[in-house]
């Protein structure tokens, strides 16, 4: 019997959800029958030369390890620079450091990272409070790609805040949208704009400790004491030509390619 169009399409909708479920639950129970994760689940060792979205997941988790003034590419390509990463990251929490992604490694990772892929420290929620609103939309990139570069951000601030002792950070302002950052007087460039930057309270570490410890993170942009308007928070973020500021702090290096923007409240 042949349905109605207005029948078929839902019921085949229907059907492929069924069957994708069902060829889910088959690959997971098959190659990793305890580690599934509400968030992501790998379901195979990763090591050099390795190319895919698995990959792709794993960088963003270890993009806080490149090691002091570099950035970490998230481009699903396992090369020398991932491996480095994934070693600091092995090292950082005591895992044997042989630069391959297996069950230890990911079991890490599951223990690090809520059901939407944040890091357990922090939250979606904390980032978009730029002025009091919330959500990911009103900047000049799609909310997908802002909200894809806030958890960027989160995964280096929980490297770095692994790094510092495991004490609280304290995120004062993240994403604004275009008419949050206008009002708050912040430059038309700003990296909060898109996602890319977080503005830090003192917390228990103090603000040099904070913009000290960033360069190892894979932020660069660090502006903080003695930096104009920055002697009451740090502002950190993703660019890659390094800009560096805090002088109160002995933070200092600019990129030849590196800019100021960031006149920022
Ligand atoms: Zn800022």
């Amino acid at each position: 019997m042949r349905l109605p169009t207005r029948l078929a399409r839902p019921l085949a909708r229907i059907l492929l959800a069924l069957t994708m479920v069902a060829g889910a639950l088959l690959v997971s129970s098959v190659s990793n029958p305890a580690a599934a994760d509400g968030c992501y689940t790998w379901g195979r060792s990763l090591s050099q030369g390795a190319t895919g979205e698995d990959v792709r997941q794993l960088q963003i988790r270890i993009a806080g390890y490149p090691g002091t003034g570099a950035h970490l590419g998230i481009d699903g390509d396992f090369g020398p620079a991932t491996r480095a990463a994934l070693v600091r990251f092995q090292q950082a929490y005591g895992l044997s450091a042989d630069g391959v992604a297996g069950p230890q490694t990911f079991a890490k990772i599951y223990e690090l990272q809520d059901d939407d892929c944040t890091p357990i420290h922090f939250t979606y929620g904390e980032l978009d409070d730029g002025c009091g609103g919330s959500g990911y939309d009103g900047g000049p990139l799609s909310e997908s790609a802002t909200r894809f570069n806030a958890l960027r951000t989160m995964w280096q601030l929980e490297a770095m805040r692994h790094a510092l002792g495991d004490r609280p950070i304290i995120i004062n302002s993240g994403f604004r949208s275009i008419p949050c950052n206008r009002s708050v007087g912040g430059a038309s460039n700003s990296q909060h704009l898109y996602g890319n930057a977080a503005d830090l309270g003192a917390g228990s570490q103090g603000f040099c400790r904070l913009a000290q410890q960033a360069r190892n993170h894979g932020f660069g942009g660090i502006l903080g004491p003695g930096y104009p308007d920055h002697n009451d928070h740090v502002h950190l973020d993703l660019r890659t030509s390094n800009f560096w500021s805090a002088p109160n702090c002995g933070v200092s290096l600019a990129a030849a390619t590196g800019q100021a923007e960031e006149i920022d409240i």
